[in-house]
């Protein structure tokens, strides 16, 4: 089986799992994420199944970061979060779970204490109400 056959994040590219989407491009892909760390937390992937920063063609990382800058302005025009952590992480000891590129973009409030990953899944309402808010400032 190829990497990508097994990989959760392309599954969710082909449809084979669902996910809560906020945007997607010929070359990016924009879902909330199930565990957040907070309230939007929201993931973008590059289409293309590579592991990480250390081997993602240019290309594809250069439409991730103009993606991220995209959705993290929607997520501050959105939430009004107090500050936006970006993060990303390559190999397991770095603490990357999926083993597909993919950046967090995680709203922060003052005083907030919030780990890289959530630990809770998510209620699904409640994030298809976030992503309709972060959708409706990125389209607006
Ligand atoms: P990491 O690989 O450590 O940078 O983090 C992977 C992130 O993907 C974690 O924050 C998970 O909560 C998230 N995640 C894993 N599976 C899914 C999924 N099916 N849909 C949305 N987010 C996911
Ligand atoms: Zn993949």
């Amino acid at each position: 089986m190829s990497e990508s056959a097994s990989c959760i994040f392309c599954k969710i590219i082909r449809g084979e799992i669902p996910a809560v989407t906020i945007h997607e491009d010929a070359q990016t892909l924009t879902f909330m994420d199930v565990r957040p760390a907070s309230p939007g937390h929201t993931l973008v992937i590059s289409r293309a199944h590579t592991p990480n920063l250390l081997e993602i063609a240019e290309i594809d990382l250069l439409a991730v970061a103009s993606t991220v800058q995209r959705v993290a302005r929607a997520v501050q025009k959105a939430l009004s979060p107090d500050g936006i952590r970006i993060g990303q992480f390559n190999g397991a000891a770095a603490g990357q779970t999926v083993l597909h590129y993919h950046v967090h973009i995680v709203p922060m409030r003052e005083g907030q204490k919030a780990g890289a990953h959530g630990r809770e899944p998510a209620n699904s309402e409640q994030l298809k109400a976030l992503a309709a808010q972060i959708r409706a400032a990125l389209e607006g």
